[in-house]
């Protein structure tokens, strides 16, 4: 995407990044916080996170906070538990990037263990619903907020040996769809990302034979992240966009 952001894109916006300890996640919060942003941090592993706080602060950026959330045990009411620790400190969200996410097994649906199934739903659809719905009132809270959730290419099309991870995509852009139209009339966008391959750890453990340098950075598809939290996408809604276009997915091996 040729994106050329304003560097104050994001200032005063506050936005929450899930899954903010590595990979896309770490980068967009290292991003929107280099453009302005306030940035929550919500992960499992709190030592990465405040490495992550700790370069956002090295950078100059507005001091980030990390709340701790493992999507894999969650309930709504650790989630509504969050989400008032959240109020307590900030007064709105502008932003929210579901990022978090499990892999679980590439295999054939016959093979598929049905415990990783299970947690890889919980991860990927179930918690990350508990979540949006705890963190809705904040967001309704901005005068244009923007709901970000992270898909695949898996999600649109299914594709042998994918399982779990392609059925929980699937129902992220369900997810978006029909929230995007209950708040059509409000000041809430909610939207899709399909990173498309990007060298990350899950990436590695997809496709292992492959060489990482021949894939983007999560450095490099940051301009889409930029433009959708950013008030220069602010009619979109009920949309799902590829951070690298014309990109051919990946076969399983
Ligand atoms: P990584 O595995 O590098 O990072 C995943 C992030 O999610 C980490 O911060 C991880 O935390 C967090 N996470 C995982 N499980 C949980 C949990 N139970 N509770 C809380 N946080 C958790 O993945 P990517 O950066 O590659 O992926 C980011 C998103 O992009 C995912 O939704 C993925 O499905 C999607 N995607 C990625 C593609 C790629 O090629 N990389 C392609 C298409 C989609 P921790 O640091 O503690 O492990």
């Amino acid at each position: 995407m040729h994106y050329q952001p304003q560097k104050d894109l994001l200032q005063n916006r506050i936005i929450l990044v899930t899954g903010a300890s590595d990979g896309i996640g770490r980068e967009a919060a290292l991003t929107y916080a280099r453009h302005g942003a306030h940035v929550i941090l919500l992960g499992r592993n709190e030592e990465k996170l405040h490495d992550v706080i700790r370069t956002i602060s090295d950078e100059g950026g507005h001091t980030a906070r990390a709340y701790i959330l493992d999507l894999l045990t969650c309930t709504p009411e650790s989630c509504q538990a969050l989400a008032q620790s959240i109020a307590a400190d900030y007064p709105r969200l502008d932003g929210v990037l579901h990022n978090a996410g499990l892999l679980g097994e590439v295999c054939p649906m016959d093979q598929q263990t049905p415990a990783i199934w299970q947690q890889v739903m919980q991860v990927n659809v179930n918690g990350t619903f508990f979540l949006t719905q705890a963190l809705l009132p904040l967001l309704l809270q901005s005068e244009s907020g923007s709901l970000v959730f992270t898909s695949s290419s898996v999600g649109r099309q299914g594709r042998a040996n994918w399982g779990a991870y392609a059925a929980s995509k699937f129902a992220t852009e369900g997810m978006m769809q029909v929230l995007a139209e209950e708040y059509q009339s409000r000041h809430l966008r909610v939207n899709c990302i399909n990173p498309g391959g990007t060298r990350t750890k899950m990436r590695a453990n997809a496709f292992p034979s492959e060489d990482p340098h021949k894939l983007k950075t999560p450095a490099d598809i940051m301009p889409l992240y930029l433009w959708l939290m950013g008030d220069d996408s602010r009619r979109k809604t009920g949309m799902t966009f590829d951070a690298q276009p014309g990109r051919k997915p990946g076969i399983s091996q």
